[in-house]
This record gives C-alpha cells, sequence and structure tokens, in this order.
C-alpha cells in the first residue's frame, strides 16, 4: 500500500520584525528562517513519519531544489515533483515580539502542475492505494477523477477552504477532511449536512476538542477526544492529524484507531514550534504520556 499526494511545496520565510510593516514603509528584519512548509509537503512528511510509503506529486521552481531534498531526507518519494521555470511556492511571514503576524502567500510552482505528470504518476499507483490532495495545487479534479477511475482511495482536506473547489472534487471521493470551521461553510454552500454529502468518510477535526468521524453510508458518529496538552503553536496541527490519518489506514487500523494514533501526533504537534520540520516520528507518538 502506498499513499500518493498531490500536494503544494512551499518555503516558509520567517521574518523576526521589531513590529509589522505600515503601508509605505522599510523595516529591517531582525532574523530570517526558513521551513519546508505547505500543506501537501507537511502531509507527506507526517504520512512518512507514521510509517507509509508515500510518494509526492508536486512541483518546485529553480529555486525550490533543497526542498525536493529535503523532503527525500525525511524519506518522501520525489520522483514525480517535477523542477519548473515558475518560482518555487512561499509564504513571506512576518512576526512581530507579540505574535502577531502578517502572511504573503505565492503559489508559484504548485499551481503549474501538468496533466501528463499527474498521469505518469498514478500510473504507478495500485488500486486500494490512497490519494489525497489539498486545495494548495492546480488539477485537483482531473486527479480526483482519474483516482476513483482506477480505484484509489481518494481523500481531499478541503483547506485552504474554497466552495467551489471541494464541490468540484465531492463526487469523486471517499474520504473528506476539513475543521470546523470549514465544515460550516461547506454546509452553507451545500445546504447538506456532513452525513449527507455522498461521501463514505467525513472527518471533522474540532481543534481542543478533539475530532468527529461521520460515517456517510450509516451516519453513525465516532468522537475522538484531543490529548491535554499546553498548546505553543497550533500550525500544522491540521495536516500532521491528516497525514496520521490516512498513514492508520493505509497500514490497515480500523478508523477508530487511525484516529486516536492521529489525535496523539497532533497534540504532539501542537506542544512544538514550527512545520514539517518538528512532526512527531509514530515511535514517539506511540511512547508519548499524556
Ligand atoms: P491547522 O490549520 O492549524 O493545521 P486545523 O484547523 O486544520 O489546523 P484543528 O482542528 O485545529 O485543525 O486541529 C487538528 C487536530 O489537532 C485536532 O483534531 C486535535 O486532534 C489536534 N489539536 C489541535 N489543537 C489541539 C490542542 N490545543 N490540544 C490538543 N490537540 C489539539
Amino acid at each position: 500500500m502506498a499513499i500518493w499526494n498531490l500536494g503544494s511545496i512551499n518555503a516558509d520565510m520567517v521574518y523576526t520584525m521589531p513590529h509589522l510593516p505600515a503601508a509605505g514603509e522599510t523595516l529591517a528584519a531582525l532574523r530570517l528562517d526558513r521551513f519546508l512548509g505547505g500543506k501537501g509537503a507537511n502531509m507527506s512528511v507526517a504520512a512518512t513519519r507514521a510509517g507509509s510509503e508515500v510518494h509526492h506529486i508536486g512541483a518546485v521552481g529553480p529555486d525550490g531544489v533543497w526542498a525536493i531534498e529535503r523532503l527525500k531526507a525525511y524519506g518522501a518519494g520525489t520522483d514525480h515533483v517535477s523542477q519548473v521555470e515558475t518560482p518555487t511556492g512561499h509564504a513571506i511571514i512576518a512576526v512581530e515580539p507579540e505574535g502577531e503576524n502578517q502572511i504573503i502567500l505565492f503559489p508559484g510552482a504548485n499551481r503549474v502542475l501538468n496533466s501528463e505528470q499527474l498521469e505518469q504518476a498514478l500510473a504507478q499507483a495500485n488500486a486500494c492505494d490512497i490519494l489525497v490532495m489539498q486545495n494548495e495545487t492546480n488539477l485537483q479534479a482531473e486527479a480526483a477523477q482519474l483516482g476513483r477511475r482506477m480505484g484509489l482511495r481518494v481523500c481531499y482536506a478541503a483547506a485552504p477552504f474554497d466552495a467551489d473547489a471541494v464541490q468540484a472534487v465531492l463526487p469523486y471521493l471517499d474520504f473528506l477532511i476539513l475543521n470546523e470551521v470549514e465544515a460550516q461553510q461547506l454546509q452553507l454552500a451545500t445546504g447538506k449536512t456532513p452525513g449527507e454529502l455522498g461521501v463514505k468518510d467525513v472527518i471533522i477535526t474540532l481543534g481542543s476538542k478533539g475530532a468527529r468521524h461521520i460515517d456517510g453510508e450509516t451516519g453513525a458518529v465516532l468522537d475522538v477526544p484531543a490529548l491535554p496538552v499546553t498548546a505553543v503553536d497550533t500550525t500544522g496541527a491540521g495536516d500532521t492529524f491528516t497525514g496520521y490519518v490516512l498513514s492508520g489506514l493505509d497500514q490497515g487500523l480500523a478508523m477508530a484507531e487511525a484516529m486516536a494514533q492521529a489525535s496523539r501526533a497532533a497534540a504532539l504537534m501542537v506542544t512544538r514550534h514550527g512545520t514539517a520540520d518538528v512532526i512527531p516520528e509514530l515511535a514517539e507518538v506511540q511512547a508519548a504520556r499524556f
């Protein structure tokens, strides 16, 4: 079994600032840190750390070779990450001493993937492998249709939320994962509750309140509590949760077990600063005492 992740790869450029720059102001940063980011890369790292074979499908620009190397070093397959002329996707994140931030997001190479690349990648997949996507690349609907046709288990993490993007993939999904706000937005857009979307498995993450699974066939609801931790940075909690759930299912765990493991991984994650680089390993997740 393997997980195929059509996903974004970003450079998160974090500038420590004396204060957030005002319109027209030029202000020197005190420090610059560059992290591997993007929801796609985060999920690939999470699922790899959880023990799955992961193949990332994505693109970087001429400035993104380091990101491919980083993904590879973390154990994700990068044979289907192409190098294109468009600059690598990046987030320019200004952070002031109180923790308030300002973010400029440039999707760049993440939005110029081509169909041929996608088809070549998925031609290597086996029926019952998992295909996951988020809303930070192009080709989502095409990938979902192709995945469904090939008998893959198709999963969509509906973030950043766009009602049209979710509705374009909805008919091809086996699995939908979204947070509480995204779930409300989707219900507003479709007029349907999560159980009425026609998707077999829907997970709604609820931050410090845990996560809920809704069985789209039986309507059964399963609540998995969050673990009691002191959160210092919730960035990447959702991506860690998703990567771990999918990896658990990929490795044959039942939904309740996969969610419980994901909940432990995400709880550890919120106790750490950073994103892909600090996602916990399965052994740490299993050994953690809460
Ligand atoms: P993000 O966009 O910040 O990555 P999200 O909004 O997609 O996150 P959340 O619902 O905030 O996702 O969190 C995902 C999961 O992480 C939750 O279901 C829960 O298991 C865990 N989690 C989040 N916040 C906390 C917390 N404060 N304490 C314990 N676990 C948490």
